[in-house]
């Protein structure tokens, strides 16, 4: 049996939500947000641009939003049984994401991830600037960081899985040996290897051979 790493994009697939849009219910720029997010998704818009015009709602927030929408996170289900099928074997999982590290980083201990990338907010005087601090982690940082997992986990590219449902997640899924669309933009369920329809991210385990 092969060891395998298996990277999940976040909003709307390790989570059912979309975290921006958790914050920017705080900033009263719901709606603006979301039909942004929608179109970056379906791969209308560069996401790079469509994060900054999103994280721009966000200034003046204060960092308190960060706990109060990790308390609103809903896991999708499935995912604690994926990851300890995974660990059963001495498979790996990382999560990549274009959000946010502010929110992903207790998430990601909690559930015992092996790695996991994400932006960053800036930050000042305890409030967002709504700027993004640092580079941005676009679809191209996510192959990236699927390639320097396997590399640093010492997992074959042929061992590797990528899950996802939004356009910036079409890169990583090309470099992955498996690519699997969850609940996914048509764009998306188009290029994907596998499309899994279920709610239940512990559906990706058979697609390695490995048990739930
Ligand atoms: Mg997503």
């Amino acid at each position: 049996m092969p060891r395998f790493l298996t990277v999940l994009d976040v909003d709307s697939t390790l989570i059912e939500d979309e975290v921006i849009e958790l914050l920017a219910e705080a900033a009263g720029s719901h709606a603006e947000v979301s039909a942004i997010t929608e179109r970056a998704m379906a791969g209308e818009l560069d996401f790079a641009e469509s994060l900054r015009a999103r994280v721009a709602t966000l200034a003046g927030l204060p960092v308190a939003v960060f706990a109060d929408a990790t308390a609103r996170v809903r896991v999708t289900p499935g995912v604690p049984e994926l990851i300890a099928g995974l660990h059963a074997h001495g498979s790996v999982i990382g999560v990549v994401s274009g959000g946010f590290h502010e929110v992903l980083d207790p998430l990601a201990e909690q559930l015992g991830l092996d790695y996991w990338r994400a932006n960053r907010l800036d930050v000042a005087e305890g409030r967002l600037t709504g700027r993004v601090s640092g580079p941005i982690v676009d679809a191209a940082g996510k192959a990236s960081a699927l390639r320097e997992w396997a590399a640093d986990a010492g997992v074959d590219l042929a061992h590797t899985v990528a899950v996802g449902d939004g356009a910036n997640d079409l890169q990583m899924m090309a470099a992955a040996a498996l690519s699997v669309a969850f609940n996914a933009k048509p764009r998306v369920r188009d290029q994907a290897d596998v499309v899994v329809d279920r709610c239940d991210l512990s559906q990706v385990l058979p697609l390695m051979g490995l048990r739930g």
